[in-house]
């Protein structure tokens, strides 16, 4: 039987498109090229709809550490929640991430923020992400990419205006 090539899948079963959005961060090491790379990896698997800026942002939680550098992208893509997942900390892992401190400072964050038309109380894979509503790391950065962008059914303009000023006073745009 002549099944024609292996990348194309049988006519009628196309996988769906998954619209997801995703948060970067990073405080350790070469993080604006640790970031960078991350965005470079989702633009292999999938049409990179937005991609913020990087945004220096303090850190949350209160550990002392380095201010953050951070991007919130938006890929449209076949890869299901949990290959994003798997995705993610397969990254993580390479950049060396390691977990002795909760808040503490990383070499790489890969956040899931949300997924159009899915979601997830599975503590493994909570979608939308439980905190980023209030998350100005992840809002201001997502906003000012894709300003009709919405979460939760809320517009992430109002989100944004919600936020504690004390929060974003010292999130800054980077020339990047
Ligand atoms: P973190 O310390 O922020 O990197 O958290 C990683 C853990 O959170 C992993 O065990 C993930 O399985 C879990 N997790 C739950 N929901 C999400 C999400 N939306 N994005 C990324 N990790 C998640």
């Amino acid at each position: 039987m002549n099944s024609g090539p292996v990348h194309t899948p049988p006519r009628g079963f196309s996988a769906p498109m998954y619209h997801t959005v995703l948060s970067l961060g990073s405080n350790l090491g070469d993080s604006e090229a640790l970031v960078a790379w991350v965005v470079a990896n989702a633009r292999q698997l999938g049409s990179v709809k937005t991609v913020s800026s990087m945004y220096s942002t303090p850190p949350w939680g209160g550990v002392e550490q380095p201010d953050f550098r951070n991007v919130t992208m938006a890929v449209e893509s076949e890869y299901t929640p949990r290959q994003w997942l798997l995705w993610g900390s397969n990254l993580e892992a390479r950049a060396m991430r390691t977990r002795e401190v909760r808040w503490g400072p990383r070499t790489l964050d890969v956040d899931i923020v949300d997924i159009e038309g899915y979601s997830s109380s599975d503590p493994e894979l909570t979608v939308p992400h439980p905190f980023a509503h209030e998350r100005a790391f992840v809002l201001i950065p997502w906003l000012a990419a894709e300003p009709a962008a919405k979460l939760k059914g809320q517009d992430v303009s109002a989100l944004v205006a919600a936020l504690d000023p004390q929060e974003t006073v010292n999130i800054h745009r980077l020339g990047l």
